[in-house]
């Protein structure tokens, strides 16, 4: 039986992750994660999937991201029994992450009920805390660069790709040829991560591109960063940075730990605002091999902010009216204790709505930054006065030159290359330039299409 390659998510979109490798011997998934974003893809997670979770052998995660490892609970739950393969520290993200997730869904479930705004009656969440639970006991931690057996004729090794604490490039040797899966590539100049292993080989390469139509601009990300909120806080506003908790918000920390220190900011009140992302800061502590923070920095990223753990101090936030800045999740505003804030700040037009990380269409933040002049929160229209503003030189993917440079650490071309997680507009823009540039013979797949792979 020829190798085939299913791909059940990031076609179109940057979520969703998820695609299926069956070989002579074996059935792996690459990545379980969850569709956010338009409604389209959301219903996507509720739509049985063309294979039975049963006749899945084994996950793969790339990383902790919920659009890369958040349908593992109801991948479990509808019957998976094997194991997930993921480096430690993915392992020990997924820990914080997959319950949260599951909260959150058990949360916007409740909270539809009870304000009776959902078509469905009752609201369901798509997996609960314990479903999250039940699909951790499935977690296979493996250091990176170790060979482990798959099946018959069919192995993995985990190389680091930068991006978040954990995240790994993934390579299976099956059937006497390589596969290359580059998950979400970090960049050569991160603030936190090193740079993703460099690979030379592969028969068939599945490469993100959520950056694939643009390069980061090459500015000070800290003089913006510090013109940005030296802006609001003269006004008196308050600022209100939606964050991934894993990733962006210690990115955030650790700039503004250093313009605190340089005093290029004033000394107003940093909450981190997610108990989630203060214990993930806390993992990048234990994992310093993996980053290139010092510890000394690690203290000071820890000593910037007044960490909001219960629910209460969360709200009291809202009625605390003086200049300060405040970080939360989620980072496209699509749930989280940040929602309320932006019900509470986004009316002022004293007040900053500070995003630094990619919205993917279909989100609030994406709706925010394109200039809506007012969103849906839990059902209601939420006034935007507030100044929107978006400081891109903190993302952890790879922007279009540095996915090039990697590319181009191959030794001969790939027999196929497969472009996913990015928009439309970004996936065919990377597949012209890896064209143009390499001269790679180069796809870009639809959602649920299969790849014979001879
Ligand atoms: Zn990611």
């Amino acid at each position: 039986m020829p190798m085939e390659l299913t791909f059940l998510g990031a076609t179109g979109t940057v979520t969703g992750s998820k695609s299926l490798l069956r070989t002579s011997a074996t059935a792996v998934l690459v990545d379980c994660g969850l569709f956010q974003g338009f409604k389209q893809l959301r219903l996507r997670n509720w739509q049985p999937l063309p294979v039975e979770p049963a006749d899945v052998e084994s996950v793969v995660l790339t990383h902790a991201h919920v659009d890369h490892s958040g349908y593992l609970p109801l991948f479990v739950k509808q019957g998976f029994r094997g194991r997930v393969y993921c480096s430690g520290a993915t392992a020990a993200l997924c820990g914080l992450l997959l319950p949260d997730a599951g909260h959150l869904q058990e949360e916007e479930a409740r909270f539809a009920n009870k304000r009776g705004f959902s078509k469905h009656k009752p609201a369901l969440p798509l997996f609960t805390v314990e479903d999250a639970r039940n699909a951790l006991a499935h977690l296979e931690p493996l250091p990176f660069g170790r060979e482990t057996r798959l099946a018959a004729g069919a192995s993995l090794r985990l190389l680091p790709a930068g991006h978040i604490l954990g995240a790994s490039i993934v390579r299976i040797e099956a059937d006497g040829r390589t596969l290359v899966f580059s998950g979400d590539l970090g960049r050569h100049e991160d603030l936190l991560m090193r740079p993703p292993a460099k690979i030379d080989q592969a028969d068939y390469l599945v490469v993100e591109s959520t950056y694939g139509d643009r390069d980061h601009p090459r500015n000070d990300v800290e003089a913006e960063f510090a013109a940005a909120v030296n802006r609001a806080l003269h006004r008196g506003g308050v600022i209100v940075i939606p964050a991934f908790a894993v990733g962006r918000a210690q990115a955030l920390l650790l700039v503004l730990a250093r313009l605190k220190a340089a005093r290029r900011i004033p000394d107003v009140p940093i909450f981190l605002n997610s108990p989630m992302a203060t214990d993930a800061t806390e993992l990048y502590h234990e994992h310093h091999e993996e980053h290139r923070v010092s510890p000394e920095e690690c203290l000071a990223m820890f000593r910037v902010a007044r960490f909001v753990r219960t629910a209460e101090k969360s709200k009291a936030l809202n009625m605390k009216y003086e200049p300060m800045i405040i970080i939360s999740a989620s980072g496209m505003a699509t749930g989280g204790r940040v929602l309320h804030h932006l019900k509470a700040f986004a009316p002022d037009p004293r007040n900053m709505l500070l995003f630094a990380g990619f919205q993917a269409a279909g989100t609030r933040g994406a709706a925010l930054l394109g200039g809506a002049d007012a969103v849906k929160i839990h059902g209601e229209y939420v006034p935007v006065r507030a100044e929107v503003v978006l400081i891109d030189g903190l993302s952890a993917h790879a922007d279009r030159s540095e996915i090039l440079d990697w590319l181009g650490g191959f030794t001969a071309p790939p027999r196929r290359t497969f472009v996913t997680h990015g928009e439309p507009a970004a996936a065919d823009a990377l597949r012209r330039a890896i064209g143009e540039r390499l001269g790679w013979r180069c796809e870009v797949p639809d959602y649920r299409d299969t790849e014979v792979l001879e």
